[in-house]
């Protein structure tokens, strides 16, 4: 029996969901696992049930897993306890693996943060900033990986129930797990004609396409002018059917799966990638935000100098 621990950090819970998502292939790795802490699913206390306990504890577990980023002191606390416990450690989608869309506050110092959520709002009653059992934030959300040592990462937002039962069953089975090294673009089965378009359209206009249609027959987004973040994102969203996730509900890649291999600057490659066809990248509002959107942590996003 491999005992599993699961915790999330700065996250919205749609990783977790995931897990759940899993669905029959769960039936079939439940015999082979005991949750032995998974807040999303049991109720099981930092500080023993009834807190009894002086020092936050998690159970000794061969698998841990953790989703969200690191913003506050009690992130980082937790995902520490989780290294000492875990002997195998999985980061857990884009926050766990980039910082996700909570580090687009990494744009910003916490001081401005607390300006604004407790003091500029117009709907606030301006107020000073919380202090009483509140874990401090620190200077901005970190991956786990620059916390703590990760073994492996799964990305997306969410990542996507075939990879964690991939990598789950490599994980029993001893057998090596790795991601695909080629982009979004490399398994999208649409058109592609190569002709140069001018206008960028606008992200809520529809996708041309006629229902029943195949993908093959439907022209590449890209080139109807939509910002589409698949030339510079990891390909894996599409599961074994290989169509991309957000294709395949007629929407264009936001870039949740992150750069193609580790070291790759998504904003440079799409620029180059919209150039090509005679869109102008400089046309994009809040280009550093809207290409690193899922990305912000190890220098990807910085609070922007004063003007
Ligand atoms: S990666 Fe996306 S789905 Fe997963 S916790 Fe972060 S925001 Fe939620
Ligand atoms: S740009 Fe988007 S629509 Fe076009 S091939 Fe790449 S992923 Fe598919
Ligand atoms: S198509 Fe892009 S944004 Fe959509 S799930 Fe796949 S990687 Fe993420």
């Amino acid at each position: 029996m491999v005992r599993v621990a699961e915790e999330w950090l700065a996250t919205c819970g749609g990783c977790e969901v995931t897990i759940l998502d899993l669905g029959e292939a769960l039936l079939d790795l439940l015999p082979k696992l005991e949750f032995v802490h998974i807040p999303v699913l049991m109720d099981h206390k930092y500080y023993g049930q009834t807190g009894e306990k002086t020092a936050l504890e998690i159970p000794e577990a061969d698998v841990g897993i953790i989703s969200g980023g690191i913003r506050s002191e009690e992130n980082k606390q937790i995902a520490e306890e989780m290294r000492r416990k875990c002997k195998t450690l999985i980061a857990l989608g884009s926050c766990a693996n980039f910082g996700g869309i909570p580090a687009l506050a990494n744009m910003y110092t916490t001081d401005q943060i607390f300006d604004r959520v407790y003091r500029e709002t117009k709907s606030t009653d301006p107020a000073d900033n919380p202090t009483v059992d509140i874990p401090p934030l620190r200077d901005r959300v970190y991956s786990v990986s620059e916390v703590i040592n990760v073994d492996l990462g799964l990305p997306g937002c969410p990542t996507t129930p075939e990879l964690v039962a991939e990598a789950l069953t490599c994980l029993l089975e001893g057998k090596p797990f790795s991601l695909a090294e080629r982009s979004v673009c490399d398994d999208c089965p649409v058109k592609r004609e190569k002709k140069a378009v001018t206008n960028l359209k606008r992200p809520l206009e529809k996708v041309e396409f006629t229902p029943g249609q195949k993908f093959e027959e439907i022209r590449c987004f890209m080139e109807q002018g939509f910002l589409c973040q698949g030339p510079a994102t990891r390909a894996g969203c599409g599961g074994a059917e290989k169509i991309p996730r957000c294709v395949k509900a007629y929407m264009t890649c936001r870039g949740c799966f992150g750069p193609i291999r580790a070291g790759a600057n998504p904003m440079v490659d799409m620029m180059g990638a919209l150039s090509s066809i005679g869109l102008n990248p400089r046309e994009i509002e809040d280009r550093m935000a809207t290409f690193n959107r899922f990305i912000g942590v190890v220098g990807r996003l910085r609070p922007l100098p004063a003007r």
